[in-house]
């Protein structure tokens, strides 16, 4: 499947609905080769303006999907509006769904102790034919030993979550010494299929505003928040600034 590349702001996302995203992951795991899924937000992308390294980091995933009202809005802005946003809790849900059907393992690294086994446990009852061949937790200090674990697992699918932009800088570190086929940086997505963290009512997905239900459970996140309206300002400003040449 041959998806378009748009560019929002010095990073390039695949324009693809949720259900051409899990396509393309789907052919991603066919090639005997590693690939990164990212799912960047308006914080990522507003950090990644000021961490070069970041953005190419970001920029070298072989997909990258509009996670977030903040991306899909900003892509309006310059005209070349994203299908539709694609929040990667749930591609990742797609990508176990069809996991339960071809058999691949499936590796959980990521979150509090515990979380990762409890979501596994989840996941196992909704989709009974998941093949999860290891799980561990996002509080690790030796990445060769986590690394070793992963290939000897011969898992073939790799959920990091670790919460951006760490998982992201993992995953661009470590891809050539992983023998997995799929990686994808999942952010909180643990936290979610585990029922540790509930998503928002589905009227707040649909209005947009599942970043303001975020807020009112977890005040303490408004710092990073802020990042988001940083990110619709920087935006608007540098397409006036190219309408202005
Ligand atoms: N996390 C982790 N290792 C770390 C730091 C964070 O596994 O060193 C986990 C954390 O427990 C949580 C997730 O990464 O499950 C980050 O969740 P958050 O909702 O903050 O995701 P983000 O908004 O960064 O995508």
């Amino acid at each position: 499947m041959q998806s378009e590349k748009i560019s929002i702001y010095g990073i390039s996302y695949n324009n693809v609905t949720l259900d051409e995203a899990a396509c393309l992951c789907e052919e991603l795991l066919k090639e005997e080769k590693n690939h990164v899924v990212v799912t960047p937000n308006a914080e990522i992308a507003y950090l990644a303006t000021k961490d070069k390294q970041l953005g190419r980091i970001i920029n070298s995933a072989d997909v990258a999907v509009a996670d977030g009202i903040g991306v899909v809005y900003a892509s309006k802005v310059y005209g070349t509006p994203v299908k539709e946003k694609v929040p990667g809790v749930e591609l990742g849900m797609r990508v176990l769904e069809n996991a339960a059907k071809s058999g691949r393992g499936v590796f959980f690294l990521g979150a509090k102790p515990g979380v990762a086994d409890l979501a596994a446990a989840k996941i196992s009852e909704k989709f009974p034919g998941i093949n999860f061949v290891g799980i561990r937790d996002g509080y690790f200090k030796d990445d060769g030993e986590v690394i070793e674990n992963i290939n000897a697992s011969g898992a073939e699918i790799l959920f990091v979550c670790l919460g951006a932009p760490k998982q992201e800088q993992w995953m661009a570190e470590n891809r050539d010494k992983l023998n997995t086929r799929l990686m994808l940086g999942l952010g909180g997505s643990f936290d979610v299929y585990s029922d540790t963290v509930k998503r928002a009512p589905k009227i707040f997905i649909k209005l947009g505003l599942e970043w303001f239900y975020r807020l009112l459970k977890e005040p303490k996140r408004l710092g990073r928040m802020m990042a988001l309206p940083k990110y619709m300002f920087a935006v608007i400003l540098d397409k006036l600034g190219k309408k202005g040449k």
